[in-house]
């Protein structure tokens, strides 16, 4: 049969306590034992289904993991405080001092400058890549090299990744390959593409709500094991635990996931249509004119749609900015950072996210001053929504 991402997560059954339809939540960071043996076995990692601390794991943090791993069709998952607290006990837990990765060069700000400034102080270093070019990604790859890192769709370009080509790269010269799939959630499952490991910022359409940070690695036992290791896991010794509370809240929002990311597809596509007949410079991967289009199209899960992210350049930092002030003026979504929630959000990559990014880096990746990124909304009514802004852009002599 078909993978099915949100079948997997409606077939999850899980109960309270007292027959509750939603799991107990785990209201508490440390747990007993009947018998001092088996605390010691615990710490062995040699108890299954025993409990110990919550910064290792919780029921709560276990059934969202679970959840989450049930979608991306991994063995098993581990949730964190935030998306960062999942990239980087990835990156740390397979380099030493002296490895290389080798990482796409449009990516999160944050993990731009994790692997640009950050890791080199551990004496990890880090070759980014145009990764729509596969011949460079291959031969940026050394013998000290142990991740090929990319983002399924990145933010904020919106290139897309050849994640079977990649995978077979990373077979190949035997590296793992970690997908960030922030922007794709159900669009694109990429262990059935071949990733190794698939990471989340929670914090966008997964939760979908803004209303907090969090992240999971989903992989095999054995990387989530090791993740957790009491003596040498970096999710462990590195402490960027999700809440129990919080990660019940997500679980919560998990179950509509494939409702919002349909509906955030359908708009986004609309709009991306509309501007693009306008005549604005409009990147959307549901476009035909995306360079990737045939490829996502390849790759997708076909109901979930081409994702609620799309990008207009409108020529200027100037006129960016008037854009964004006077669509919020009038309602049409916020000026904010981050994605996925049930208000469009719109924001600046260049002097925001993506402002880690050094200028003439920008410009060499083509992230322009007027580049606007929008993460489309759940809008009831798309096509108000598409004139107001159009209203706007005219006002503004952007059209
Ligand atoms: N990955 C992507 C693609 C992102 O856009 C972000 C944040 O914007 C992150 C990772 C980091 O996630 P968090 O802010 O939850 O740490």
């Amino acid at each position: 049969m078909a993978f099915k991402p949100a079948n997997h997560i409606q077939d999850l059954q899980y109960f309270g306590e007292f027959g509750g339809v939603n799991p107990s939540i785990s209201d508490s960071s440390t747990y007993t034992f009947l018998s001092a043996k088996t605390m010691f076995d615990t710490f062995e990692g040699n108890a299954d289904g025993c409990y110990l601390y919550s910064r290792h794991s919780s029921p709560s943090n276990l059934y969202l993991g679970e959840a989450l791993a049930a979608m991306e069709g991994t063995e098993t998952a581990t949730v964190t405080a935030s998306g960062m607290g999942a990239i980087t006990p990835v990156i740390l837990q397979h380099c030493n001092a002296g490895d290389h990765v080798v990482s796409s060069r449009t990516i999160y700000g944050g993990t731009y400058a994790f692997l640009k400034n950050f890791t080199p102080r551990l004496g990890i270093n880090t070759s980014f890549v145009n990764i729509t070019k596969l011949e460079s990604v291959e031969a940026a790859i050394t013998p000290n090299t142990k991740i090929l890192f990319c983002e399924s769709v990145s933010n904020p370009l919106l290139e897309v990744a050849d994640i079977k080509c990649l995978a077979a790269i990373a077979k190949k010269h035997d590296l793992k390959l970690v997908v960030d799939n922030t922007f794709s959630p159900l669009s694109i499952s990429p262990t059935t593409l071949g990733a190794d490991i698939v990471i989340h910022s929670l914090t966008k359409f997964i939760n979908g709500s803004s209303d907090t940070v969090g992240g999971v690695v989903c992989g095999s036992q054995e990387l989530i094991d090791d993740l957790r290791n009491v003596n040498s896991g970096a999710a462990m010794l590195l402490g960027a635990t999700m809440d129990s509370m919080r990660s019940a809240s997500v679980l919560k929002n998990l179950r509509t996931l494939h409702i919002r990311m349909m509906q955030h597809s359908y708009n986004a596509n609309y709009l991306a249509e509309k501007f693009e007949n306008d005549g604005l410079k409009t990147v959307y991967p549901g476009l035909a004119s995306h360079p990737s289009h045939q490829l996502f199209t390849s790759m997708m899960n076909n109901k979930y749609g081409y994702g609620g992210m799309l990008t207009i350049d409108v020529g200027s930092l100037d006129k960016a900015n008037a854009l964004m002030e006077l669509m919020q003026e009038r309602n049409l979504g916020y000026l904010a950072v981050s994605l996925g929630f049930y208000k469009t959000l719109f924001s600046a990559p260049g002097s925001s996210t993506s402002s880690e990014i050094p200028e003439e880096e920008q410009e060499a990746m083509g992230l322009s001053d007027g580049l606007i990124r929008f993460s489309i909304g759940l809008d009831a009514d798309i096509e108000r929504t598409y004139k107001m802004m159009n209203s706007c852009m005219k006002e503004l002599g952007i059209l």
